[in-house]
């Protein structure tokens, strides 16, 4: 039988961990990236059980326990007073539930983490996806360099504004939420002993602010906001955000807060979009991954963390496929996924605490390398 041959378009935290994936059952890849270099742009990210499960089986889980932070337990607090509203058990209670820890860390980290689990030389960078086309069982893409490659199949994990996902069901933007992240992670020295919660949300009535530490050491604080700002339409991540707008929408939060965005250096600011879920991911032998499919709220950090689900369960479904099986393989992967990133896009996007408590199970419980496929 011929060794398959996988295009991943897109070097982010999807598109690395189905090269990693599908490398461990034996297929050839080639990652295809826009960007000439890797940015460590300051940001922190929550790895729960159902993805530090998959990352587990790539051999990863001793390096990043080595570099995340594991809190305690994560705390919800109410905006003003800081009236704990719920406290979720983390560290060795997420262990001894789940089998696996809840990881925050840096991340540029992660990525990098899953960047170290791919050869070098298959990820090729300053590659922009312009083109894409179907020629029988073989897909033919094109690059803004003038360059084309071939593959047998093409994983368009190109994040929220994906070419391939435009390529394969047309232009349409993602809608913008009103609402925008600040985050930042910076020095906690600069907090001047001031305490925090190992991670905490605060609630207030129309807007949150989560912080954590992003190492083990406790050194760097790392801060995400959904704050309104229906004007706002800049999206980058090099978007700098006003640190007097910024202290001055978090005003009437309790001191603790304040004295968080006040130590803060700077922070960017980014836009949240979503879209509402797609009715296909797949078409003939390409698919999509991630954002480029399932993009949704941050609210309960589950962006990555389901991409790098949908990494495991493609390998599982492309596992011993020869080409004329890889349409119907796609399509596999397709129906065994879109339940539940579907659902977890609407939890998410409800930002609903009592939704959230109620769908830790679900959430954290999945297994993406036992779960049965479609
Ligand atoms: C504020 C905020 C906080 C978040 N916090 C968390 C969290 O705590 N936990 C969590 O699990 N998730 C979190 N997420 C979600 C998470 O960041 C995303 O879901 C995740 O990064 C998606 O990965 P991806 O690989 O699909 O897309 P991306 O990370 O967007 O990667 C896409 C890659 O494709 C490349 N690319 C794009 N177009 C092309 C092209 N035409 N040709 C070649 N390459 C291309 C890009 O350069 C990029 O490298 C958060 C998101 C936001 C906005």
């Amino acid at each position: 039988m011929d060794r398959l041959s996988v295009a991943i378009v897109g070097a982010g935290i999807g598109g690395l961990a189905a090269a990693a994936c599908l490398r461990r059952v034996g297929i050839d890849v080639t990652i295809y990236e826009q960007a000439q270099r890797f940015a460590r742009v300051g940001a922190g990210i929550q790895q729960s059980p159902n993805a530090v499960r998959v990352l587990r089986r790539l051999g990863l889980e001793q390096q990043l326990r080595d570099i995340a932070f594991q809190p305690a337990a994560a705390l919800n607090r109410q905006s003003d007073t800081g009236e704990l509203l719920w406290e979720r058990a983390m560290s060795a209670a997420s262990e001894e539930k789940y089998g696996a820890p809840y990881l925050v860390l840096h991340r540029g980290d992660l990525h990098a983490v899953l960047a170290s689990a791919v050869p070098d030389a298959v990820i090729q960078r300053g590659r922009k996806l312009v083109g894409l086309a179907q020629h029988g069982s073989a897909v033919r893409l094109d690059f803004a360099d003038g360059g084309s490659a071939e593959a047998d199949v093409v994983i368009g994990a190109d994040g929220v504004h994906s070419v391939v996902r435009e390529a394969l069901f047309g232009a349409e933007r993602p809608s913008f939420t009103g609402r925008v992240a600040y985050r930042t992670v910076f020095p906690a020295a600069l907090l001047n002993g001031a305490p925090i919660d190992d991670q905490a949300k605060w609630w207030g009535p129309d807007r949150h602010i989560v912080m954590y530490y992003v190492n083990p050491q406790r050194s760097e604080v790392y801060f995400v906001t959904s704050t309104p700002e229906p004007d706002f339409t800049q999206e980058s991540w090099s978007a700098t955000g006003d640190m007097t707008e910024l202290r001055d929408a978090y005003r009437d939060f309790h001191p603790t807060v304040r004295s968080v965005l006040d130590a803060a250096p700077s922070a960017h600011k980014w836009a949240l979009v979503v879209r509402d879920p797609l009715s296909r991911w797949t078409e003939g032998n390409i698919a999509l991954l991630g954002d480029a499919c399932h993009p949704m709220t941050p609210y309960m950090a589950q962006g990555a963390g389901t991409s790098i689900e949908d990494a495991a369960v493609l390998s599982r479904c492309l596992d011993g496929v020869d080409p004329d099986g890889v349409a119907t393989a796609l399509r596999r992967y397709e129906t065994t996924r879109k339940p539940r990133t579907s659902e977890i896009q609407a939890l998410s996007r409800a930002n609903d605490m009592n939704r959230f408590k109620a769908a830790n199970e679900l959430v954290y419980g999945y297994d993406a390398w036992t779960v049965p496929l479609a």
